[in-house]
């Protein structure tokens, strides 16, 4: 039997600790949570569960291509360091940048660090955590002078009270979402507000919902410190030996939210709840403010950050059990990019760029040319500088900015004529890696071998477990042999990841004496072996705290040049695109439960995809009928920028002139599904975070003149005007519409079929009046294919013709059912709802009635669904509600 390996989810920040084992097979794997990692404590949610029906090869890229053509790894990174050298001696170095990701490990971010750093010779490195959590990370240095993560999860369970600030925390971080509901079952008294304009399944958990409206979150907390000032409810030794700014502070916030009506009238809530949740806020000393993209995404993402924290400082509730404001990052190295310097805008292990002590440090330890004091270009800025043929090469790692992007179309326009364009990645059909000159096969999860770091400062590893496929490397590899290339050998001596983490551990604790939060110098000396094996550990990792930090700040010692914390005056600034006549709602993006980023990953899951099987936008029930717009149907949402067609979901979780749409799907999944081509390159100008939480559009119903699906057991290249590609179990779906209706269906449905005539065993159905088309193919009374066209939208249940295909032959009953898209006999399940187990919609309703269920512990006890990871179980409770339980 092959050993257990301990490794670390590749998708969220929450990073939870999971336990592989390889099958006799050695291709597939056994996942289990890891009831020993801090983070989790065994638990997982449904991405983690469904991780081992993600490690497949196929989509992946296996060899290094120039231009199409495969060639071998030292041409790849010859032709990289010499086209380099040309540019630099053409152009300067600030006409390369590399564009790198939270996806990758802290061994590949530091050596990435350091050759733009320190031997490229500018700063032009920059991350998609600009995206996430850049605006956390400038409040946190504007008020601390460090940025430093005070809290620990365990401070979730010890507070009082969870303000969760732009969080869905329940789908985007479901584990820590699993900690809360268990902290508030074993804790009745513990109370959890929600500040969501929308109404998301975090809220079904919540003492009180504050449904602000968007972008008004400043004003809402400057609101919260008048109160709390008003009531005397400071802490005046800690404001006295810890705080400066708190005059300017006040006054700001005196003057932009002077009383709970006027905080009303700005916010749109009612007094009576702003009263409520500053009387808790006010009375409870745990408390813990829990923020997130809905914060952070923000053209003032800083300053409601620095409202937030102002908060904390002001009643002294930080570097305490239970309680300080805390930033929970997206993705799984989120926090190892800041750490190591990812961001364009500073320097290694928390130095600053525009320190000269720092940098003449890192110059030192290093033995590079002096390091630029220009800050490098910010994500946006970057793209921009692109476009502006400024930089002439770019080498983006792990990430799909052709995809994630605000106004990614310019993005895809500045790419698309950039010099040279370099993509190391594992896929090799995505967005961006079309406009790719160089190609280049990355390791990824459970092939590579290094560190992350997750929202609560924890360090822990990601081992590897699956061998190398093809010719992929490790990023650090590969960046580390252009390094090579381009002469600086020495510097790079790197043979496995350790001896990178060994040389960042040391480049933390040289010269720091204290005087820099981010210190792992204890682990400076680490052998082959002891790194390993080493633990998941809370940074600083120091000679006095050898095992770690779990709190920070609890000595009210503050990284600013007088040690105090400050408080920052905030003046409230509304969204930089208003709502307007022409574009009159308010675009919210964001993820959904099963999916993540682009869907290189999560899509290969028939699992995880299919919980929301099509791109969608949410949409109030009285805006969707002003509009005509019924649920279910396609629908157009458009502004200047561009535009994106999918379903409707009408929905009184939205506000009334709000919509929502996910930010996952793209090119290689649907027609005209990328969202971020709606949102501006409007950002912040402390974080440079772009606002993709408030984007001014319009809605509109999409009439095509046919509608349909098709499922095939093989991958098709559907084209039709509006299609939605997902993979289910052993069947590909295809959700399709077209404009014009063609003049022999059946031909039509053959060629998407990719069938020729001599092949097609049809059974058929045709109505012409009605534009119906329906056919079915089977092989020796076996399944391959059937396709469905209506006139209108409303069509036959895809599960139960799914579940169709997993038949190795179609009874005669069936086969007389087959065409009339309905179970004859047997339950249809309906769209699935609990992704683990696999129960559909249907059967819960019916189970909820046939039984008198009346909670989602009885559900679980008859069908199972929500017993495992439990990320259903807002939507069980959600399905009891809509059947009047
Ligand atoms: Fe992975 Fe889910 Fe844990 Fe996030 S919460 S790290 S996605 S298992």
């Amino acid at each position: 039997m092959h050993p257990e390996i301990k490794t670390t989810c590749p998708y969220c920040g929450v990073g939870c600790g999971v336990l592989i084992r390889l099958l006799p097979n050695g291709q597939q794997i056994s996942v289990k949570g890891d009831p020993d990692h801090p983070a989790n404590f065994g638990r997982l949610c449904s991405k983690g569960i469904a991780l081992g029906e993600t490690i497949g090869l196929e989509d992946r890229l296996l060899a290094p291509k120039i231009n199409g053509q495969t060639v071998s790894w030292p041409l790849a990174t010859q032709t990289i360091a010499e086209r380099f050298q040309s540019i630099l001696r053409e152009h300067g170095p600030a006409a390369i940048a590399f564009y790198v990701s939270g996806q990758l490990l802290t061994e590949d971010y530091y050596v990435a660090n350091k050759l733009m750093k320190g031997f490229v010779g500018a700063n032009n490195i920059d991350t998609n955590s600009r995206l996430c959590m850049s605006s956390a990370v400038a409040g946190y240095k504007r008020a601390f002078g460090s940025d430093t993560v005070p809290c620990s999860y365990e401070d979730l369970e010890r507070a009082k009270l969870i303000v969760l600030a732009g969080s869905n925390t329940a789908w985007c971080h479901p584990v820590v979402f699993q900690r809360i509901l268990k902290a508030k079952k074993d804790n009745p008294d513990m109370m959890i507000i929600v500040i969501d304009p929308r109404r998301t399944p975090t809220c079904d958990v919540a003492d009180l919902h504050l449904a602000l409206k968007p972008g008004t979150d400043a004003t809402l907390f400057n609101g919260l410190l008048t109160y709390l000032d008003q009531q005397g409810e400071s802490n005046p030794l800690f404001l006295q030996h810890h705080v400066e700014g708190l005059e300017n502070a006040l006054q700001q916030a005196k003057l932009s939210a002077a009383d709970i009506p006027s905080v009303a009238a700005i916010t749109g809530l009612s007094e009576s709840i702003l009263k409520e949740f500053y009387r808790l806020f006010a009375r409870t000393e745990r408390v813990v403010t829990l923020f997130s993209q809905g914060v952070n995404q923000s053209s003032s993402g800083t300053d409601k950050v620095n409202s937030i924290i102002n908060c904390h400082l002001f009643t002294g509730r930080i570097g305490r059990a239970g309680m300080g404001p805390f930033s929970i990052t997206g993705q799984p190295n989120a926090m190892g990019g800041r750490e190591v310097g990812g961001l364009a805008n500073q320097l290694a292990a928390h130095m600053e760029i525009g320190n000269p002590t720092h940098r003449q440090m890192v110059q030192q330890f290093w033995q590079c040319p002096d390091l630029s004091d220009q800050e490098g270009l910010k994500a946006v800025d970057l793209f921009q500088a692109i476009a502006a043929q400024k930089i002439k090469a770019v080498w983006i790692m792990a990430t799909n900015p052709a995809v994630s992007m605000p106004n990614a179309e310019a993005v895809r326009a500045a790419l698309q004529q950039c010099e040279l364009v370099i993509v190391s990645d594992c896929t090799e059909q995505t967005d961006t890696m079309e406009f790719a000159h160089i190609r280049l096969p990355a390791l990824t999860w459970g092939e590579r071998d290094g560190m992350v770091t997750n929202s609560e400062r924890c360090m822990s590893r990601q081992r590897t477990f699956l061998p190398a496929p093809g010719q992929a490397k490790a990023d650090w590899q590969i960046i580390t042999e252009v390094a090579c290339a381009m002469g600086f050998a020495q510097a790079f001596p790197y043979q496995n990841s350790r001896d990178i983490f060994i040389e960042y551990a040391q480049l933390s604790g040289f010269q720091n004496n204290g005087s820099r939060d981010f210190d792992i110098s204890a682990y400076s000396q680490l052998s082959k072996n002891e790194y390993d094996r080493l633990p998941p550990t809370q940074w600083p990792v120091t000679a006095n705290a050898p095992q770690g930090t779990k709190r920070m700040f609890a000595d009210g010692r503050f990284f600013t040049p007088s040690g105090k914390a400050r408080m920052l005056p905030i003046v409230p600034r509304l969204p930089a695109c208003l709502p307007d006549a022409e574009f009159p709602f308010v675009l919210n993006t964001g993820r959904v439960r099963d999916h993540w980023h682009t869907l290189t990953r999560t899509g290969k899951s028939p699992r995880l995809s299919a919980h929301k099987v099509e791109p969608y936008v949410e949409i109030h029930p009285d805006d969707a009928r002003e509009r005509s717009i019924q649920q279910g149907m396609l629908v157009e949402v458009f502004n200047a920028q561009g535009s994106v067609v999918v379903r409707a979901q009408v929905d009184d979780n939205q506000q009334r002139g709000s919509l929502f749409v996910p930010m996952h799907w793209n090119a290689q999944f649907a027609s005209c599904a990328r969202i971020d081509d709606l949102v501006f390159a409007v950002v912040d100008p402390f974080s440079g975070q772009p606002e993709f939480k408030h984007a001014q559009v319009d809605v509109c119903l999409y009439q095509p003149a046919w509608h349909g699906f098709l499922l095939s057991r093989r991958r098709l290249s559907v084209r039709a005007n509006y299609w939605a590609l997902t993979r289910g179990d052993g069947i590909w779906r295809y959700e399709i519409a077209g404009d014009e209706a063609p003049d022999d269906w059946a031909k039509s449905a053959r060629t998407m079929l990719c069938t020729s005539e001599q092949e097609v065993g049809w059974s058929e159905y045709f109505d012409i009046a009605a534009t119906r088309y329906r056919a079915a193919r089977l092989v020796n009374d076996r399944l391959e294919s059937c396709i469905f066209i209506e006139k209108e939208f409303h069509l036959p249940s895809r599960e139960y013709l799914a579940s169709l295909f997993k038949k190795t032959s179609i009874s005669n009953q069936e086969r007389m059912g087959l065409l009339s898209g309905k179970a004859l006999s047997g339950v249809d399940h309906g769209p699935i709802v609990c992704a683990c187990f696999g129960v559909g919609k249907n059967q819960i309703l019916h189970a909820i009635q046939a039984k008198g269920l009346t909670t989602p512990e009885q559900i679980g006890a008859a069908l199972k669904a929500g017993t495992n990871c439990g990320s259903c179980v807002p939507e069980l409770r959600k399905l009891l509600l809509e059947s009047g339980k």
